[in-house]
């Protein structure tokens, strides 16, 4: 559990204060933590008689994270959140298609979304028609899908999968080829990984990307060696294959988190969204981050003053709703995630 109740203007400073991302972005004083109190204790008391719970991606304002937010995680530790609450309502501070992730979940719960925008650069490359047209063009593959999709590509896939367990379910898949979309980065990266390890798959792959970690190229990796030469650096699977190949380790953001954890270099440059280099400074500060970092436009349009909103007067924008045949089946896609991954 993130939040308290009755959270204080100097803990909340406590958490907030090492954190300098994104330029004037995520920088806080005690002054902003005590103008954004009232609004966190409205929303903290909203909550409880609600019997909601707030989850938050890593990679949301940290102001939200570390004042109202139950859970922080990345898309698949949340969704195995959804699973185990007992909340009734759950307001999901991420993109939409996870809010999707956890109503396929929980058919049975509210799932509310307070960030305006609908989208996340990724997910909306793909849509569930051009699934259906691939899947004619490939009848004999097993369709993949990477968790950051929405609900209605998932319903047209096999198995869904993250960027924490993408090599693993993939191996197991009882099929050699394998069709696997949207993201072209972490396909090429899948592919590469097969290559060392000599599995022998067909692979193809979809062309979407994430605009975060699309950004990152080999000269940043080789221009930081020359400026950082005793760094660590750690990427995403979203990043290019030549970002990664050059990294000196490549994980989820949580499978990022606790490398750096464990790890006593001593500095590190972390190549993905800002949100993890700010959960780095508030929970391990005394960890040296070096090198810049990427804002997701679509994350950190989550903002408190809409979490209070869809709490007090959600409409159905804010809500997600989803017909009872998409959910089942891409209810079917995820389980097989589950069961691969064991
Ligand atoms: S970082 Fe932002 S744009 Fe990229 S996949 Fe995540 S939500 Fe989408």
């Amino acid at each position: 559990m993130l939040a308290t109740k009755n959270i204080t203007a100097e803990e909340l400073y406590k958490k907030l204060k090492n954190i300098k991302i994104g330029g004037t972005f995520c920088h806080f004083s005690l002054k902003k933590c005590q103008q954004m109190l009232p609004l966190i204790h409205e929303i903290l008391e909203l909550k409880e008689k609600k019997n909601a719970i707030i989850l938050t991606h890593t990679y949301v304002s940290p102001e939200i994270i570390y004042s109202v937010g139950d859970f922080v995680g990345d898309s698949f530790e949340l969704s195995k959140k959804a699973m185990e609450t007992r909340a009734t309502t759950i307001v999901f501070t991420a993109v939409r298609f996870m809010g999707e992730t956890a109503k396929i979940l929980n058919p049975d719960k509210e799932v509310l979304i307070p960030s305006n925008y609908n989208g996340c650069d990724l997910a909306d490359d793909i849509t569930a028609e051009k699934v259906r047209e691939l899947k004619k063009q490939f009848p004999d593959y097993t369709f993949v899908c990477y968790i950051n999709t929405t609900a209605p590509v998932k319903a047209e896939c096999d198995v869904c999968v993250t960027s924490g367990n993408v090599y693993k379910v993939v191996e197991r898949i009882p099929n050699d080829k394998i069709y696997f979309l949207p993201d072209e980065m972490m396909g090429l990266n899948l592919i590469e990984e097969f290559k060392k390890k000599d599995i022998k798959k067909d692979i193809k792959f979809y062309t979407g990307s994430c605009c975060v970690h699309k950004e990152y190229t080999l000269e940043d990796v080789l221009r930081d060696r020359i400026h950082y030469p005793k760094a660590q650096i750690i990427s995403h699977p979203e990043c290019k294959p030549e970002v990664c190949q050059n990294s000196d380790f490549v994980g989820s953001t949580s499978q990022m988190l606790n490398y750096l954890k464990d790890t006593s270099a001593e500095q590190f440059i972390v190549l993905t969204e800002c949100g993890l280099s700010a959960r780095v400074k508030a929970e391990h500060p005394d960890k040296n981050l070096v090198g810049m970092c990427t804002l997701c436009p679509f994350m950190k349009a989550n903002r408190l003053e809409d979490i209070l909103r869809v709490l007090k007067n959600p409409t159905n924008q804010d809500r997600v709703i989803l017909d009872k045949t998409t959910i089942e089946k891409a209810r079917r896609c995820l389980e097989k995630m589950f069961e691969y991954s064991k």
